[in-house]
């Protein structure tokens, strides 16, 4: 018997989120239970919601930065008891032996293509996969993840289940480390994790942000340097000299600007998806110093896990700011106006006040 969950979601791309009701599955033998806790809101989820990149299927249950408590496990399951914390990021599938799967990267999963947390294809229920704006969930064990944070830090360790895998994988994949100068482009939620890892890391980093007001902020977040990016000069301060740029923006911009910034066989990776294209770089700014560009997308589970304990090892969390449910338009509307600082938390026992 499924059981019914409650949540908030969105039906239309141009309707609030409001409340809804759903079913779950029944655990399986492989299942984990969880009751959420507490849910990240990231920009993906924005940017789904609205239908931004096209494709969302409606009713659209965002959130894939899940902390919760397990309540309930399947007689296979062999990672997790009840009781014990565990989150879930923003995947929740994949085919499992395709190379890719093969090599725990299941994000790039070459068959099925790795399914999403939310507007994922349910293959137990039909349908689409509904997120973690809701009061529980079910979760094949194999993407549940260990939270080893402690009881006081677990809203605040939620982010990392997106925003925390999607900056630390590029930066371990490039072997960011002590002696190279890395440059964090955007400072909102995947930004501001972005310069603690790096700077957990031993990197010199220098932050890139539109907004002046951040420039503190930046600093008490670890950045060694920071730079307004609408400034030119300071932007030409910083020509040719750094080994590696993640860009986090979610809107076009110029790529050129950070490009030439670049040392020889430097690589910006994006990571941002904005909703339309940036203006294409210029090949001369890539050749000239054999620069690379690149992208990349969240991380592996295997990875995912590595980065949780990482972060619970050097005291790495999120900056954020605990929102009820109710409140989850107007923090869509100050993200899009860059005014997060640094991510927002649902407070899922929000739900339970309608
Ligand atoms: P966010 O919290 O809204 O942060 C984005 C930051 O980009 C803003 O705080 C702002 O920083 C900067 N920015 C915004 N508009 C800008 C503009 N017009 N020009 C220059 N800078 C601008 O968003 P997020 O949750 O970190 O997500 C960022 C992007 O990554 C989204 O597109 C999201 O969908 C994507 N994402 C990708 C993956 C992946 O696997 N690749 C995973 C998660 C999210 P400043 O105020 O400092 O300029
Ligand atoms: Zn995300």
């Amino acid at each position: 018997m499924p059981s019914q969950a409650s949540s908030y979601a969105a039906q239309s791309a141009d309707t609030p989120l409001a409340p809804f009701s759903f079913e779950r599955r029944d655990p399986g033998p492989a299942d984990v239970a969880i009751d959420i806790l507490f849910c990240g809101v990231c920009h993906s989820d924005l940017h789904t919601a609205r239908s931004e990149w096209g494709g969302t299927l409606y009713p659209c249950v965002p959130g894939h930065e899940i902390v919760g408590r397990v309540t309930a496990v399947g007689d296979q399951v062999t990672k997790f008891k009840a009781g014990d914390m565990a989150g879930v990021g923003c995947m929740v599938g994949s085919c499992g032996h395709c190379p890719s799967c093969a090599e725990g990267e299941e994000q790039y999963c070459e068959t099925t293509g790795m399914v999403g947390t939310y507007n994922g294809a349910d293959a137990v229920l039909g349908g689409h996969t509904f997120g973690g704006y809701s009061d529980h969930i079910v979760v094949d064990e194999k993407f549940v993840l260990r939270i080893s944070h402690g009881e006081a830090d677990l809203a605040a360790a939620a982010p990392l289940l997106c925003a925390g895998i999607t900056t630390y994988s590029p930066l371990r994949h490039w072997k960011v480390g002590p002696g190279q100068k890395v440059g964090i482009v955007g400072l909102g939620g995947l930004g501001h994790m972005g310069v603690k890892i790096a700077a957990a890391m031993g990197a010199h980093v220098v932050v890139f942000t539109t907004s002046p007001g951040k420039r503190e902020d930046a600093q008490r977040l670890g950045a060694h340097d920071v730079v307004v990016s609408k400034d030119v000069e300071e932007m030409g301060a910083h020509r040719g000299s750094f080994d590696f740029i993640l860009n986090t923006v979610a809107a076009p911009h110029d790529l050129d600007a950070f490009l030439t910034l670049l040392k020889r066989d430097g690589t910006m990776v994006l990571v941002g998806v904005p909703a339309s294209p940036h203006p294409s770089p210029s090949v001369g700014n890539l050749i000239m110093r054999r620069r690379a560009l690149a992208g990349s997308l969240i991380g592996g589970i295997a990875e995912t896990q590595e980065m949780l304990d990482f972060c619970a090892e050097h005291g790495l969390t999120s900056d954020i700011e605990m929102i009820p449910i109710q409140e989850i338009d107007t923090a869509y509307d100050r993200m899009v106006r860059s005014d997060v600082k640094y991510r927002f938390v649902i407070d899922m026992q929000s739900l339970k006040n309608g």
